[in-house]
């Protein structure tokens, strides 16, 4: 695991690329959330990137959040930070997630929404979300069909606890960027085709340590960066 200066060096070198990607799309720096992937990473590690400014963190596993959330929230209070799940959400879970995470990028069915909006009603919290769209057709993947997006973004309309924002997607692995890149481009197009039914998805999940810059120069508005900042998960 990484020193405190390295860690400080590959932020400011991914904050450097990100703010590079984002005037090559002509947009601003800031247009463009980074959120540190934080799973496997031990506690007084996420504490140094929060004492590094970093208030945007990715967890994959309820259970591991539900151990790092409230330590950090203990140690910083009133900091702000932002807790996103960004890996795939159980039903049995559904109600734990509600209780920690500030935005669960992972919905992918009818059936898990229609649970986080029982919940957040029962929290008396209104629950962000972005739904995860499979591309590539990849089987073992979780995310829905883009076929079956704007049907599944219809019966979400329904749900008063729900705040749907945006997309996410994990594209099929590719070491070349510039295979990836299509991924990124289709996501945005179903942002843009959902738009056009009325559906404001301002935020685009998509783009990882190694190809996140394509991704912003596609119109990523949240890249989700785990190995750039804190190196290789043991
Ligand atoms: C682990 C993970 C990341 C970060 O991956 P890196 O290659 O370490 O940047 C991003 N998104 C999801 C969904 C992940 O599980």
């Amino acid at each position: 695991m990484e020193e405190p200066i390295a860690l400080i060096e590959r932020l400011k070198s991914v904050h450097r690329k990100i703010a590079h990607a984002a005037m090559r799309s002509g947009r601003e720096p800031s247009d463009v959330a980074l959120i540190a992937v934080t799973k496997t990473v031990p506690l007084e590690v996420v504490m140094r990137a929060v004492e590094a400014g970093v208030r945007d963190f990715g967890e994959n596993r309820v259970q591991e959040a539900s151990a790092k959330i409230p330590a950090c929230s203990g140690r910083f209070p009133g900091s702000r930070i932002v807790w996103h799940l960004i890996g795939h959400l159980q039903r049995n879970k559904a109600r734990a997630a509600v209780k920690l995470f500030d935005l669960i990028q992972t919905v992918d069915s009818a059936a898990l929404a229609a649970d986080l909006d029982r919940h957040a009603l029962s929290e008396g919290k209104v629950q962000r979300v972005l739904i995860q769209v499979k591309l590539g057709g990849e089987d073992t993947k979780h995310g829905i069909e883009e076929s079956l997006l704007l049907p599944l973004l219809r019966e979400l309309r329904c749900f008063g606890s729900l705040s749907v924002e945006g997309l996410m997607t994990i594209p099929p692995f590719s070491e070349d960027p510039e295979k990836t890149r299509q991924w990124f481009r289709r996501l945005r197009e179903l942002r843009d085709e959902a738009a056009a039914e009325g559906f404001r998805l301002p935020q685009l999940s998509m783009g990882m340590s190694h190809d996140f810059e394509a991704a912003i120069e596609e119109g990523a508005t949240m890249v989700r960066v785990g190995t750039a900042i804190f190196g290789e998960r043991g």
